[in-house]
């Protein structure tokens, strides 16, 4: 059996270590993916140092990398009808459903109906299931791969499959309420959120105002087409109000989840508005008649579907938007993670093993 390295999470708060594994091989059905790019997301934090046991339906050990992209080294049998062959360049979809119910069909594995079919219930390659830290990913469904489309490169393609996929599902669920006058409100923007302002640049005409406490992600959301960029703080409400004529954003998306974000999220939606929490921040907000706005409808979204994912990589084989990326090697993956903590990511870490 041929080893290879790879960054896993051996334990709830504990930090994630470079190990020897086994190299996989693929079974019926299944793909070898030889990882070309595996982006450091910020949930990875939030389980190294928040979760413990019995939260999540799964848990260590498994190897680190939700955000995936490569070219397939492997196919197992029964994978000819698949479309795809050896040496092509994927996307790898990370939420791995039953394949089987109505929502798996349709390609929203996210929110899969019999998740006790699934490789990992409620998971997927990295959540629970060995992820692409390392230098290649056992893929369990090749309709899991996307083909990368001319011109992306997998480094490249990784971030796309969650920093845009996320935030591009939570953009399109609200472009209705997205009309040529309307302003949205993006809170938080390091790797979804850079995403996010790009995405509402290239699919809507809103005018969009950027949120964040460091001043380089301030910067680089202006860069990216915000217009306007607010330091969150005391008078951030009140600037947003303002900029939108007094009556609050048609959509605020919050890619943190924390406390104060969740408040200036209510604070700034407007009447018949959409709050979208992204962000696992593990804050809380109280839910009651008066405390949003009128008809401000508030939902949780969580990653995006398979057809999306494939809308996604042609915006970005377009040029229409593009991940700000730093590529590290599977070695200095501690250190990037500690960086991320740290703030002193600006876009999407991204490691090539
Ligand atoms: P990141 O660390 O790259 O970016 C977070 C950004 O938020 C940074 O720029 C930071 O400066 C800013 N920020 C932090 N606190 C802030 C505050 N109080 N006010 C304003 N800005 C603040 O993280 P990321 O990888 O983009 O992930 C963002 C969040 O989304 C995380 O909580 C992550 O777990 C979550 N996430 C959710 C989903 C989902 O499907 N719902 C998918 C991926 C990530
Ligand atoms: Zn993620
Ligand atoms: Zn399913």
């Amino acid at each position: 059996m041929q080893t290879m390295k790879a960054l896993r999470l051996l334990d709830w708060k504990s930090d994630p270590q470079i190990v020897e594994v086994d190299r996989p091989t693929p079974g019926p059905g299944q793909a070898l993916v030889r990882i070309g790019g595996a982006g450091a997301c910020h949930s990875d934090l939030h389980l190294m140092h928040e979760f413990e046991g019995g939260v999540l339906p799964w848990g260590p050990p498994f190897t680190l990398g939700h955000e995936n992209a490569g070219w397939v080294e492997e196919l197992g049998p029964d994978t000819e009808a698949s479309g795809v062959s050896v040496g092509s360049a994927v996307a790898v979809y990370g939420p791995w459903g039953c394949g089987q119910c109505a929502m798996c069909r349709a390609g929203v594995e996210t929110y899969c109906e019999h998740p006790e079919l699934a490789p990992v219930p409620g998971g997927g390659g990295g959540l629970g299931a060995d992820g692409g830290m390392a230098e290649f990913m056992l893929v369990p469904a090749v309709r899991q791969l996307v083909p990368l489309p001319e011109g992306l490169d997998p480094a490249h393609a990784a971030p796309l499959t969650d920093a845009a996929l996320t935030p591009y599902h939570a953009v399109k669920r609200s472009w209705a309420k997205l009309p040529p006058d309307a302003w949205a409100v993006v809170i938080g923007v390091g790797g979804l959120g850079h995403m996010a302002v790009q995405i509402l640049k290239a699919t809507t005409s809103a005018r969009i105002i950027a949120v964040d406490t460091r001043e380089e992600a301030r910067s680089m959301a202006l860069d990216m087409g915000a217009d306007a960029a607010v330091v969150p703080g005391d008078s951030a409400a009140e600037e947003i109000k303002t900029m939108t004529g007094g009556l609050g954003a048609d959509v605020v998306l919050d890619f943190v989840g924390v406390d104060a974000t969740l408040a200036l999220s209510a604070a700034v939606v407007r009447v018949l508005g959409d709050l979208t929490v992204v962000g696992i921040g593990g804050g809380s907000y109280p839910l009651s008649f008066f405390s949003i706005p009128y008809e401000a409808s508030v939902q949780t979204t969580y990653w995006g579907s398979r057809p999306e994912l494939a809308e996604v990589l042609l915006l970005a084989a377009r040029g229409l938007i593009t991940p700000k990326v730093s590529t590290f090697g599977l070695d200095e993956a501690p250190r990037v993670y500690e960086d991320l903590a740290a703030g002193k990511i600006d876009g999407r870490a991204v490691i090539v093993p």
